[in-house]
């Protein structure tokens, strides 16, 4: 089995627009658990860091004006292929792109505003999860649901 775990963050935009509830339901509903969560404004530096991939685009500046215009909640969920299915429960980059069911397709219009984030890897999720969380944030505990979830380990 292989349990990841990734990186899911609800964007300023998902937050002021009261969508922290729906957005972790997702993940919860579908059977993910919830490994660490935090309400952060992070700073420039460190959303700079978090995107530096992204620093010889032309919206790098725009993109982390808006990552810093609220706070963000910041979450590790886990399970079997948490990473891709992360990806595909929060839709297409451009939300006009995206399948209706998916956060963005259900929830966002602008790939500016486009309310969360999800990690693009095992390697990135690790990455990204050390960045903005502590190791001791990060809780180990045994889901009570998971024979119901998994038919096996
Ligand atoms: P993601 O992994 O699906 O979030 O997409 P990327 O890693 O390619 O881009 C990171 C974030 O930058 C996206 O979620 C958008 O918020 C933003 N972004 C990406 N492409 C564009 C663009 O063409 N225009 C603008 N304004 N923002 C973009
Ligand atoms: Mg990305």
């Amino acid at each position: 089995m292989t349990t990841e775990q990734t990186f899911i963050a609800i964007k300023p935009d998902g937050v002021q627009r009261g969508l922290v509830g729906p957005i972790i339901s997702r993940f919860e509903n579908r059977g993910f658990k919830l490994a660490a969560i935090k309400l952060v404004s992070p700073s420039q530096e460190h959303l700079e860091k978090h995107y530096a991939d992204l620093s010889d685009k032309p919206f790098f500046k725009g993109l982390i004006t808006y990552m810093r215009s609220g706070p963000v909640c910041a979450m590790v969920w886990e399970g079997r292929d948490a990473v891709k299915t992360g990806r595909t429960i929060l839709g297409a980059t451009n939300p006009l792109a995206s399948a209706p069911g998916t956060i963005r397709g259900d929830f966002a219009i602008d790939v500016g505003r486009n309310v969360c984030h999800g990690s693009d890897s095992v390697e990135n999720a690790k990455k990204e999860i050390d960045l903005w969380f502590k190791p001791e944030e990060v809780q180990s505990w045994k889901q009570n649901a998971f024979d119901w979830i998994y038919e096996k380990a």
